[in-house]
């Protein structure tokens, strides 16, 4: 094990000798408790150096014996060597597990890769890592973490609007964009609650723009053709957009951004669920397509509508800033 330096402090409080959980040097020092040496709990045994000048308990008993000096040259919340805590053990609020891995980041040597840790207990050393400020170990958490946003979108946006990790945010705001709101607020911080919804207002929007730019009922029991015989279909009868109004709403319930993209395709479903609509016939057509699958021309329309909008919503950041948006025209 190295060490940089190791200080020796004296051991009367008169002279320096501070208790840990007085301090207030960054985050993190409020969950810190103190107790006096004596208090026994077995020692990690890859963290029992013998000239450590500070020991840490787990709330589940196990001891870490470092060099102070580390932790202030590493770490932006560990007390410094300035602070003596009188050879007392300083109480932490992580487990055995969590404050290991955060240990290994403060030695000059190489840090481990936390591949293989499970989401719960990379969640829990990632925010001890802010917590703590172990700078050495944050870019290590971003990695990880983002490997699991395709199944723990929420936590971890949660965790990266927390912690400012802007590309992480963006990056988990895709999989989360279609969840219901109710979903969305059980995981999210009350702090990001009203940005969320206005950005969720902005998705409905584009979805209501679609319903709104369905041409009337044009009194026909047929959609009409600008010019008889034409490809062109002006406007809309009204199974046509009862069908389109039925399709807008399927699409608006369907929960995953890339359910929605295929669904607007037409490529592999052309009906959400597999559900089919009545429409006219007078507008069927393949609509440029090559696939052979025939669409009622309204519902073209109505793709279009919604893709277009989907392109042109603010990123979540816009909403963050206090922004709100809505497709009206
Ligand atoms: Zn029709
Ligand atoms: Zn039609």
């Amino acid at each position: 094990m190295t060490v940089i330096t190791i200080s020796q402090s004296g051991t009367d409080p008169s002279q320096g000798c501070i208790p840990l959980a007085s301090l207030q040097h960054g985050r993190g020092c409020d969950d810190m408790a103190e107790t006096r040496a004596g208090n026994l709990g077995a020692v990690h045994t890859k963290f029992n150096a013998a000239d450590a000048d500070v020991v840490f308990q787990s709330p589940d008993g196990v001891q870490f014996r470092v060099h102070r000096r580390n932790l202030e040259i590493v770490t932006g919340a560990f007390p410094g060597s300035e602070f003596d805590t009188c050879g007392e053990i300083t109480h932490l609020t992580e487990p055995a597990r969590v404050l290991a891995v955060i240990f290994d980041f403060i030695y000059p040597r190489r840090y481990p890769d936390l591949k293989d840790l499970p989401f719960e207990t990379l969640a829990e050393v990632a925010e001890a890592v802010e917590k703590y400020e172990v700078f050495s170990a944050m870019p290590t958490c971003e990695t990880r973490l983002r490997e699991f946003i395709p199944q723990r979108s929420l936590e971890i946006l949660g965790h990266a609007l927390k912690h400012g990790y802007s590309s992480l945010v963006a990056e988990a705001v895709p999989h989360i964009c279609r969840l219901p709101l109710s979903t969305v607020m059980e995981k999210l911080p009350l702090h990001y609650l009203p940005a969320w919804v206005h950005y969720y207002e902005a998705w409905s929007s584009i979805f209501a723009y679609a319903r709104h730019s369905l041409r009337g009922d044009n009194g026909f029991q047929s959609c009409q053709k600008i010019v008889l015989g034409s490809p062109l279909v002006s406007s809309c009868c009204q199974a046509c957009r009862a069908a389109c109004v039925a399709y807008i709403t399927s699409l608006q319930e369907l929960n995953t951004l890339s359910a929605l993209k295929d669904a607007l395709s037409f490529t592999f479903n052309p009906f959400p669920s597999g559900q089919q609509y009545f429409h006219c016939g007078n507008c069927n057509g393949t609509w440029g397509r090559t696939d052979g699958i025939y669409l009622c021309y309204h519902f073209v329309t109505v793709s279009n509508s919604i893709k277009k909008g989907i392109d042109t919503i603010p990123p979540f950041d816009y909403f963050l800033k206090g922004n709100s948006w809505g497709q009206t025209s």
